[in-house]
């Protein structure tokens, strides 16, 4: 939408649509949200737009909106006054933490809560109720990430940032269909390569995508063997004496160890800061395993390429950009595979300066915002970890909550508060803008759990959906520019929102959910705020965590004015690129870089071994199955697939087959396969030499289709260190329907 005609104002806005954080104009005319443009002056996206943020305020308007609260009775949901619904949503709440305990009670979110839903629901779940059972669903699409982060830098978030791609020639996409998922960062890099004579792209990938089309080459793995393939790279690059000797011995250790020590478990310390150390002669050793000729056996990809890849890495003259995103997250071994990508980086000493980058991207607007920075985890404080005394103390004071509130014990991840939740040791769940009942995986394990008589599920959101399906209670919610907020993109950059248009009927924001929730059970002394400035001073408070060099954020009146703002803010200053004292304040150790988030001040290079997957195909079920998206819908299409242009371009999901296997099994475009695994079965087209192709022996669904429910198939093993499960492999047999 880009006609101006009628238009009275353009109000700046991230987009809600991806982790990008593009800025964008919002047109409005008549009260009424009605255009989009890029926003030229946000450096993120430079005025650009995809196809989603052109068409994204069109998801504010379908014609069956939640407006009016919901409750069930006696069966069937009757609309009732929204204060009616808060009263029972609070007294629901107190009765079942007094008959079963505060662990009973759960509220579950997602990157797509703004900074201070995020920020009011840790405050009242775990200072006020007592309670760590805060889960976000970031944590099925980037915990890897992070424990990624946390186990070779002991910190987390990107060093790097978007204008990487300005400065690279070399970018390496691992697992990661940019040219869909993060379309406008991948047009920058395509920019970048029609300026440039010396510019490649290469993707590394188990299907050909979108991004393998557009790449200068294309290298396809055996999934899950992208482990051995890393380490075969830093086997190339330690024979060839490529290593930068500089970097490695100033600010580089070797370590090896506690490899299953779970991420937020009450060993997480010793996850993050206690691997054994070992000297480069036993990791050059641990590497004899990974020759490119062995990896050749286990990956299918030939030898000359890991060779190729690994020069391109140990090339001097190049700088070399890493992406990498689900492909990698969403892995039975997702944090190793993370820590083998920073190995290569570190080996080379191509990070922390402009266009050397490993960069990991986020898939929700705030993943990085509102997860990892306030930290809607069930072991996360904002800026800190309930097993840490000195956070605890820290939360109370700010929270005005009596410190022994704060549990030190941390509770369920995801996919055990779903488990806990089938069992009934968690008998109340409240589910604020997230579709779980699409996007768990094995989801009838949980979706049974959920419907269960005596579990009593809130779902506050803005369109029905298979969650607000089991619902006992539905609270309209506002969204994005209905509301004043923030969210926190992929390279560290916190955006603030006004305020543009109203909500519809009885609508309220997620945060004014909770508080209104709070000052009901008696919280009016932790929850003082009223409705005018409240965003503002909620920012205020929480940013009383990130005080410090390494992590202060921005005052409200400078986000206010800005299309954004990379912390650490320090002195009037935005940080691009972290641990590079030319640009980190943070560092003090002297040296050309100071890796400040691990104790010895150096980052650690990992010995991680190649494992198979959870389950692999066999004779009974002889495929891969691999699970993502398309351009065109975001999540579970709840909001995309209510937008006409988008919905007509891809109006249902698809199985995606190679043609020769599409041959075998007597299949033509469109005609109907069952996929069946040992969890489920469901009947999709399939799509045959469409976007994508995968190899012989895979396919690819996308999940945004709740008429072809594809996590009724997947498997919910995780990686064992980070909780995060992999939706990108499992075992399946296909029938011709
Ligand atoms: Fe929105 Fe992401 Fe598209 Fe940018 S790339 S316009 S943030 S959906």
């Amino acid at each position: 939408l880009t006609n101006n005609s009628g238009i009275v104002s353009w109000q700046k806005s991230p987009c809600r649509f991806c982790g990008t954080g593009c800025g964008i104009l919002v047109g409005v005319s008549g009260g009424r949200a009605v255009a989009v443009k890029g926003d030229p002056n946000c450096s993120v996206n430079k005025g650009l737009c995809c196809m989603k943020g052109y068409h994204s305020v069109q998801s504010l308007y379908a014609k069956d909106r939640l407006t009016k609260a919901k409750v069930r009775k006696n069966g069937q949901m009757v609309e009732v006054p929204i204060q009616e619904a808060l009263d029972l949503v609070a007294s629901k709440l107190k009765q079942t933490i007094e008959s079963h305990g505060k662990d009973s009670v759960a509220i579950y979110g997602s990157g797509q809560w703004t900074i201070p839903d995020g920020y009011v629901a840790s405050k009242l779940f775990k200072g006020c109720l007592g309670t760590n059972n805060v889960e976000a669903n970031a944590r099925l699409c980037m915990a890897s990430a992070v424990t990624g982060f946390m186990t070779t830098f002991g910190i987390d978030e990107p060093m790097g940032c978007y204008e990487d791609m300005d400065h690279a020639n070399v970018f390496i996409t691992w697992g990661n269909n940019m040219a869909e998922m993060h379309p406008v960062l991948f047009s920058r890099m395509i920019a970048n390569r029609k300026r440039r004579s010396n510019v490649r792209i290469i993707d590394f990938a188990t299907r050909f995508t979108r991004t393998s089309q557009a790449a200068d080459m294309s290298i396809l793995f055996k999934p899950q063997t992208d482990l051995a393939v890393a380490n075969a790279i830093c086997y190339e690059i330690i024979r060839n004496d490529w290593v930068n000797w500089n970097f490695v011995n100033e600010h580089v250790s070797f370590h090896k160890g506690k490899t299953n020590i779970g991420y937020g478990t009450e060993d997480h310390f010793a996850f993050q800061d206690k691997g054994e150390n070992i000297s480069f002669a036993e990791y050059k050793q641990f590497l004899e395993d990974y020759t490119p000729e062995k990896v050749e056996k286990i990956s299918g990809v030939p030898a000359k390429d890991i060779k190729y890849l690994a020069a391109l890495y140990g090339d001097p003259s190049q700088k070399v950009t890493s992406f990498w995103c689900m492909g990698m997250n969403q892995h039975t071994r997702g944090t190793w595979i993370n820590n083998l990508v920073y190995n290569i980086h570190l080996l080379v000493g191509k990070i922390s300066t402009p266009g050397n980058s490993p960069f990991s991207l986020t898939g929700q607007p705030s993943a990085c915002g509102t997860v990892r920075e306030v930290g809607t985890l069930t072991h996360k404080l904002p800026h800190g970890v309930v097993m840490n005394e000195h956070d605890r103390e820290m939360a109370a004071r700010i929270w005005d909550v009596p410190v022994t509130n704060i549990d030190p014990k941390p509770t369920y991840h995801t996919v055990e508060m779903f488990r806990a939740l089938d069992r009934g040791d968690i008998r109340f769940i409240w589910i604020q803008v997230t579709n779980p009942m699409v996007t768990m995986p094995n989801l009838r394990r949980y979706r049974n759990g959920a419907q269960k008589d005596d579990r009593f599920v809130v779902v506050s959101d803005v369109y029905p959906t298979p969650t607000t399906d089991v619902a006992d209670v539905i609270l309209p919610a506002a969204m994005w520019i209905e509301q004043e907020g923030l969210f926190g993109n992929s390279e560290r950059r916190t955006q603030h929102f006004a305020q543009i248009v109203d909500p519809p009927g009885d609508a309220m924001s997620d945060t004014w959910q909770i508080i209104e929730v709070a000052r009901r059970l008696g919280f009016d002394k932790q929850f003082p705020w009223s409705e005018e400035n409240y965003i503002e001073k909620i920012w205020e408070e929480y940013r009383l965590f990130h005080a410090g060099p390494k992590h202060e954020m921005a005052p409200y009146k400078v986000l206010r004015e800005r299309s954004g703002v990379q912390w650490p803010f320090v002195n009037g200053k935005e940080t691009r690129w972290r641990f590079n004292p030319k640009h980190d304040p943070a560092c003090t150790n002297g040296k050309d870089f100071d890796f400040y988030g691990k104790k010895d001040n150096r980052a650690w290079i990992w010995a991680r071994p190649y494992e198979p997957a959870a389950e692999s195909p066999d004779d009974e079920y002889n495929f891969w199955l691999n699970t993502g998206r398309v351009i065109e819908h975001w999540h579970t299409g709840s909001m995309t697939r209510r937008i006409p242009v988008l919905h007509n371009a891809v109006p249902s999901a698809y199985v995606e087959l190679n043609p020769e296997d599409a041959a075998e099994l007597g299949v033509v475009n469109g005609e109907m396969v069952r996929i069946i695994s040992r969890r489920g079965q469901i009947i999709i087209p399939a799509q045959i030499n469409g976007r994508g192709v995968p190899p012989r022996g895979m396919v690819f669904v996308p999940f945004f289709d709740e008429s072809y429910l594809v996590n009724e198939v997947t498997l919910d093993a995780f990686c064992p260190i980070s909780k995060q499960p992999d939706y990108k492999k499992c075992a399946v047999r296909l029938e011709k329907v």
